[in-house]
């Protein structure tokens, strides 16, 4: 406890802080030495055509499997690699293997995650640019996905830097939408070439009319605009067809596929009659 005996809040000696903030450098500590070994993997989630359920592509996802601990969530290591100055480092990893496994996947698109801390590295875009003559990856097959926060947070930054991108060949999405503030203006203003919208929408889509009208609502909205939406963490037939009849164009989720290892995705696409059963199935029922 402090000196004041714990009366002024601001003093109060809280050992629960000191454990929080030591785990969290171990786990800085321990992400750094995985980086470094390249003990950061990739799996591949599929995306469908939300009409025939065909593979269109897949989008890359973190993996990290820490010593002595077992799967680490994204959710948690991705928040420290971006405080630590080590998401410059992760995040060109994860675009570099995942481009150099496209080539084993011709027709394929693929999505990347990028985080807005790796802007801040001036070299970014020559990295980027730099992979894709390495890899010899067409860039019009990529996409880089991109959460509003960015695009809030410091948007002249963000608008010369997706012009550079868009220079180099590449799209770009905007990831999660429904999940925060997602204000309407930042989607017209930067001219994505696609929406994706989060999970949590698409979840209460079987809770009721609010939320289904509420998905029609942004569907619509981006389609005046131009822009073709994908929607995320699709786990039922039900949603799925609530989905395609509201205009989405592209789904994903667990319905179709987790994210898997690249030879199970290589797999899935020498048998894509399952999944083109189950779209025909769907279409039935949806009449
Ligand atoms: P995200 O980009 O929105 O990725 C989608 C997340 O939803 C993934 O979580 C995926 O596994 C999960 N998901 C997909 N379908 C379903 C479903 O049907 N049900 C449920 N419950 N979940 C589903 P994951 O892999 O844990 O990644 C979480 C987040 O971490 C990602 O969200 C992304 O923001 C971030 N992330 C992952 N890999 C990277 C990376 O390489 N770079 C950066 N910057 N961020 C990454
Ligand atoms: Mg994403
Ligand atoms: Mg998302
Ligand atoms: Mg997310």
């Amino acid at each position: 406890s402090s000196k004041d005996g714990g009366r002024g809040r601001w003093t109060v000696y809280d050992p629960k802080m000191d454990e929080e903030r030591e785990t969290r450098n171990q786990m800085e500590i321990d992400l750094r030495g995985a980086i470094g070994r390249d003990e950061i993997e990739v799996v591949y989630q599929p995306v469908v055509d939300s009409k025939t359920f065909e593979l269109v592509g897949v989008e890359a996802l973190a993996r990290w499997t820490r010593r002595g601990h077992g799967p680490v969530s994204p959710e948690l290591f991705i928040p420290v690699a971006e405080t630590s100055g080590l998401i410059d480092q992760l995040g060109l990893c994860v675009l570099r293997k995942s481009l150099l496994q496209l080539q084993e996947w011709p027709g394929l698109k693929l999505s990347v995650n990028v985080s807005p801390g790796q802007f801040r590295d001036p070299a970014f875009v020559d990295h980027v640019a730099y992979l894709f003559r390495e890899t010899g990856i067409d860039p019009a097959r990529v996409v880089l996905e991109m959460t509003e926060t960015y695009f809030v947070q410091s948007p002249e930054r963000a608008r010369l830097a997706l012009e550079r991108l868009r220079n180099l060949g590449l799209r770009i999405a905007l990831d999660d939408f429904g999940a925060g503030f997602s204000s309407v203006g930042y989607l017209r203003q930067f001219g994505f070439d696609r929406m994706k919208i989060d999970r949590s929408l698409v979840q209460a889509l079987e809770r009721g009319h609010r939320a289904v009208e509420m998905l029609q609502a942004t569907v619509a909205l981006a389609r005046s605009l131009g822009i073709p939406v994908t929607a995320e963490g699709v786990e039922t037939e039900q949603q799925a067809v609530i989905l395609r009849l509201a205009g989405c164009d592209q789904l994903q989720g667990y319905l179709f596929g987790r994210p898997q290892a690249p030879a199970e995705i290589a797999s899935l696409m020498q048998r894509p009659m399952e999944l083109r059963a189950k779209a025909a199935e769907l279409a039935f029922a949806a009449h």
